[in-house]
């Protein structure tokens, strides 16, 4: 599904160059629940970012699901995130003036999905994260732990190969972190491909596989036995 080898970025702050990647050989298969670790400014979002194709690399392999992620135009790299890809961030990111139902449709909106199908499928990926009754709700009437499945909605409505999810609890209580890893893990249950950014140990604990990024490399790889909620 995701073939990342010697992969390299670096940032340029100025006077000086910041080698936050130095050399990543990350390979995911289709069906794998991976969390990516590793302490503040080791560099996971800017992997989840070029693996999100929101960043570029400077140099190495990205094949996403067998196609070269490389030089893309940003049309070309905006066609592969909506075809490909799923996000989920911290913040939820979601639009404050849209309901909920809105919020999951915007996805197919861009798709250029007819209204009455895009409000359908809407709702029936609002019934899958448990808010039907929410729909036409604003963000700021829901709780931390609902606007957060209202975002996983939205990442999945496109059926995408592939949810990067950067720190997707770090804004809730443990008991809803819980609730949230819970629907992650069906959601992987049912075949979806998951990419969990976090530094919350009992977060990692309950995927399948723990990456440690350190000092921009690859400190451990882990298969983990599943904990069983
Ligand atoms: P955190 O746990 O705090 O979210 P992180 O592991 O996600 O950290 P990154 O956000 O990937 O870390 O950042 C890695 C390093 O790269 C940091 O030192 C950061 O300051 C730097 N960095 C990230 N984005 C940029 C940018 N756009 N321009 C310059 N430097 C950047
Ligand atoms: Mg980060």
């Amino acid at each position: 599904m995701l073939i990342i080898q010697d992969l390299h970025k670096s940032y340029d702050t100025g006077k000086s160059k910041l080698h936050v990647l130095k050399g990543i050989d990350l390979t995911i298969s289709a069906g794998e629940f991976v969390s990516i670790m590793g302490s503040s400014g080791s560099g996971k979002s800017t992997l989840l970012n070029i693996i999100g194709i929101l960043d570029e690399k400077d140099s190495g392999v990205y094949d996403l699901d067998g196609i070269p992620i490389e030089h893309l135009n940003e049309v070309k790299a905006a066609e592969y995130r909506s075809k490909f890809l799923g996000f989920v961030f911290q913040s939820f990111n979601l639009i404050g003036y849209k309901t909920a139902l809105d919020n999951v449709a915007l996805p197919l909106y861009y798709q250029n999905v007819p209204r009455k199908e895009r409000n359908l499928k809407a709702m029936e990926y609002l019934e899958k994260v448990g808010l039907a009754q929410w729909a036409t709700h604003l963000p700021n009437e829901l709780s931390g732990g609902q606007k957060q499945r209202v975002a996983i909605a939205r990442a999945l409505i496109t059926d995408p190969k592939v949810v990067l999810a950067d720190e997707p609890t770090g804004a809730l209580d443990s008991k809803t972190t819980h609730d949230i890893m819970k629907l992650l893990q069906d959601i992987n249950n049912e075949g979806k491909t998951i990419i969990v950014v976090t530094h919350e140990p009992d977060v990692a604990a309950q995927t399948k596989r723990n990456v440690i990024l350190k000092d921009g490399v690859i400190e451990s790889d882990e298969f983990i036995k599943q904990i069983v909620l």
